[in-house]
């Protein structure tokens, strides 16, 4: 008897191409001469321009057919400085499987700059184009926000429906202090603790010539990040220089607010260039081809990420204040949490490395110990180890702390004490 082969051939794209392809250099164009058009008068947190860039872009990501995920739609307000107040705005996409989707994968920039003269805003530096008044912010950060719009509009009209849900955030008042981002990661619209990861885009819009920096590529756990952050940036031919946990932009933009929380961060940032807080910020000096470069990596960042069987976590490495923790180990869980009775809102995490030299190792803390608190307090449910890489990154000067743990069944106070910052 014969069989027969029947191939069936698909001709067309994949899903992933065709998504790909929408982000275009037009589409972000379109974007860049309204966000850094006069007409919204640099975008100033607090001031009726800035109102415009919110409207724009509510609007925007209610036309993809995203869910809104602020407090009032897609809008979270805040209040800052005098009497301020401005607007997040926040976008959901659910992810695509059952259990997966309750977790969720940050992309964010700020839609905010620095206004026009007169208004009582900082950071507007002198000697922009004569007669020009208007700081427009194409590239602080008119460019992240145009990239993060084409970024939604791609998940959402594509097909691709990658398995933890993805948050398009545009933080306000980042010019003021990286204030909405700060404010949305104290007053989360989503539950924090099912945070995994958070890209951050501020500046990608110059300098094509110049490798762009990456920023934070060892700021999970393991390689996964460090190996689809280069995946994706070579997959669109986008140059780039690798810095492990920070370079010059971490620290200045809204990424860091995550990575205080305890949440890996990374930051994408094509550097300085004369026009920087200057009024001749322009949407025609935009670099298009380039940041529909970095916007396309960006989109495969986010799906690559969101499609991981393990979520992200922190690499408790990362010595944000020149403290690594010298720590690794797993939260504990369900009945081997209820086990230590610990009481409601505790929590724990058991040590599967220490490093001998560090603080905690040279504390006494050994592999298998329980660690239960840490300076007096004890640990949440949620990231405990973390909780104790933000609270020791958080000391400046010399600082001692007890570390309870429990060995061997048995409760031990350990004396930990950090040396005076450098
Ligand atoms: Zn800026």
């Amino acid at each position: 008897m014969l069989r027969f082969a029947i191939l069936l051939l698909f001709v067309g794209s994949d899903p992933l191409t065709d998504a790909l392809n929408t982000i275009d250099e037009k589409t972000l164009q379109t974007h860049e001469a309204y966000l850094a058009s006069d007409e919204l008068e640099g975008r100033a947190a607090g001031f009726p321009g800035n109102e415009k860039a919110v409207e724009y872009l509510v609007k925007e990501v209610k036309s993809y057919g995203l869910a809104p995920a602020g407090v009032d739609g897609f809008t979270q307000e805040f209040k800052f400085g005098k009497e301020r107040k401005a607007k997040n705005v926040v976008a959901e996409l659910e992810g695509s499987d059952p259990k997966l989707k309750t977790e969720y994968v940050v992309i964010g920039g700020h839609l905010d700059h620095v206004g026009r003269k007169g208004q009582d805003v900082r950071g507007q530096s002198p000697g922009g184009p004569e007669g020009d008044e208007i700081w427009n912010g194409a590239d602080d950060n008119g460019s992240g926000t145009s990239a993060i719009l084409s970024i939604a509009r791609a998940f959402a009209q594509g097909k691709v429906r990658p398995k933890r849900s993805l948050l398009f955030c545009f933080w306000n008042a980042e010019e003021a202090g990286l204030l909405g981002s700060l404010y949305w990661t104290k007053f989360p619209t989503r539950p924090l603790h099912k945070v995994v990861y958070c890209l951050n885009v501020d500046m990608i819009g110059r300098n094509p010539q110049r490798p762009m920096d990456l920023e934070g590529v060892k700021n999970a756990e393991g390689d996964d990040l460090e190996r689809i952050l280069s995946a994706a940036l070579d997959g669109e031919e986008v140059k780039y220089t690798k810095f492990p946990h920070y370079n010059e932009a971490m620290f200045r933009s809204d990424g860091v607010n995550f990575l205080w929380q305890g949440i890996p961060a990374s930051m994408l940032f094509t550097s300085w260039h004369a026009d920087y807080h200057r009024s001749g910020d322009h949407a025609d000096k935009i670099a298009y081809p380039n940041l529909a470069k970095i916007a396309r990596a960006s989109f495969r960042i986010l799906n690559d990420v969101a499609n991981l069987e393990k979520g992200l976590r922190l690499n408790l490495e990362t010595p944000l204040q020149g403290r690594p923790l010298g720590l690794r180990g797993e939260t504990l869980e369900g009945a081997a949490l209820a086990d230590l009775k610990l009481g409601d809102g505790n929590g724990a995490a058991k040590i599967a490395w220490v490093d001998a030299a560090g603080v905690l190792g040279q504390a006494g803390i050994q592999v298998g110990d329980v660690v239960t608190g840490f300076g007096g307090r004890p640990l949440p449910v949620y990231r405990p180890l973390e909780t104790i890489w933000v609270r020791v990154q958080r000391t400046a000067g010399e600082q001692p702390a007890e570390v309870e743990v429990l060995r061997g069944g048995e409760k031990k106070a350990l004396q930990a004490t950090w040396p005076k910052k450098q």
